[in-house]
């Protein structure tokens, strides 16, 4: 059994609604257990910053899958919610649902299609806010700081509100 940490984050339609199908997809897929769930975000859009607010949150799980098949796991689940991916499709633009893989236990992944730590983690607030939630104290694999330091070291953090705290 290996602890995974997720991000998952939408930003189209009934944004809040995804993020619960998805965690239920996931916590209902054979060889999946889930732990723990953080609560929700709000977040500014990263990169391409002329697009809708997100919701985030980020979850704990326990698998015996091998990291591939888990990240096709994943992947499936955007696809039944929606996620269309295809050559015309920006890198950063709206969608249904992302599940990024942030941390495979302490092990470091380089494969062409899937790296862990997740390559940015360590540079977003969206991502490390809702998993200060669940393991503060992790000790990030590549960066080798903890959870609370990286994020309270970030220099421009983009705004991460809880959700309905929001002030519009
Ligand atoms: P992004 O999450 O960066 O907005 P996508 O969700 O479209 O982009 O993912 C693009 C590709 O990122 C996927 O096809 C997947 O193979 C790859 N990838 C690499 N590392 C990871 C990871 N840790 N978690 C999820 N996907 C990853
Ligand atoms: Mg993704």
């Amino acid at each position: 059994m290996t602890l995974v940490y997720l991000s998952i984050g939408s930003n189209k339609g009934d944004k809040v609604n995804f993020i619960h199908l998805a965690t239920s997809l996931i916590a209902n897929s054979d060889d999946i257990k889930l732990v723990r769930a953080s609560t929700l975000y709000e977040s500014e859009p990263w990169g391409e910053k002329n697009q809708p607010w997100f919701v985030n949150a980020a979850l704990e799980v326990k698998t015996t899958l091998s990291p591939q098949e888990f990240l096709s796991k994943m992947q499936n689940i955007e696809t039944k919610l929606g996620r269309v991916k295809d050559e015309n499709t920006p890198k950063w633009s709206e969608r249904e649902i992302d599940i990024d893989i942030i941390f495979w236990g302490n092990e470091i992944i380089n494969h062409p299609d899937l790296k862990v730590p997740h390559p940015y983690a360590h540079k977003r607030a969206f991502v490390l806010v809702p998993l200060l939630e669940l393991i503060p104290d992790f000790i990030h694999p590549v960066i080798k700081k903890s959870l609370l330091d990286i994020h309270s070291d970030l220099e421009e953090p983009e705004d991460v509100y809880l959700y309905g705290t929001r002030i519009k």
